[in-house]
């Protein structure tokens, strides 16, 4: 009986997902821990002739968009890119910059790593990269530019999932408060700076 109560209940009170009442799900995913080394130098996060040099990506979607995917109506918190000429068929991913992974969360086409930063202030910031084929880190291991933390999908192993995610999703925060439910329940320009930077203007100021 109490059972049936309870989803009655959810039922009748169901709230729309927010940020607020979404972030505990991701929770678990994330580890506390800390970057032993400062983020000083920051690169393009893809293995190009020159990580510092910001023609060698190719910007297919930018921060601030309105998005229907995932979750409708959100603002995309990103910036969605390629390297502008591939040196290989799989795609690597690679930190932008010195720090620890703090979260691998969701699966299949959005499976995403997170990495913490530690800047030269002392202040903390983050690097997230989603649509990742597959992962080669784990929580708390401190990475560097070097690291290969993941690869991209294929263009046709992207297809299987009836999409375009043979790019990656690069997220740069200002926090990870809300454990990773923020890309993709941010629905308004308030939420969109309190969290996060535009990638753009972030690479300009600081990958040079
Ligand atoms: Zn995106």
């Amino acid at each position: 009986m109490r059972t049936i109560l309870i989803i009655l209940f959810t039922i009748f009170f169901a709230e729309t997902p927010t940020i607020d009442n979404d972030k505990d799900r991701w929770k678990p995913y994330y580890t506390d821990a800390n970057p032993d080394l400062t983020a000083d130098k920051w690169f393009l996060p893809f293995d190009v002739s020159n990580r510092k040099e910001v023609k060698n990506i190719k910007i297919i979607s930018i921060f601030g968009d309105h998005r229907d995917s995932f979750y409708k109506g959100h603002i995309h918190t990103a910036i969605d890119i390629n390297p502008a000429k591939p040196k290989t068929k799989l795609v690597a991913v690679y930190p932008m910059a010195n720090g620890v992974v703090c979260s691998i969360h969701l699966g299949e086409n959005q499976r995403t790593v997170v990495v913490k930063h530690k800047l030269k202030d002392g202040k903390i910031m983050f690097t997230t990269y989603k649509h990742l084929k597959e992962v080669y880190v784990s929580n708390g291991q401190q990475v560097n530019p070097n690291t290969k933390l993941a690869r991209l999908f294929t263009p046709e192993e992207s297809k299987k999932y009836g999409g375009d995610y043979h790019h990656l999703h690069l997220e740069i925060r200002k926090k990870f408060d809300d454990y990773g439910c923020a890309s993709w329940l941010t629905m308004n320009k308030t939420q969109l700076n309190d969290r996060y930077f535009n990638p753009q203007v972030f690479i300009k100021e600081h990958v040079k």
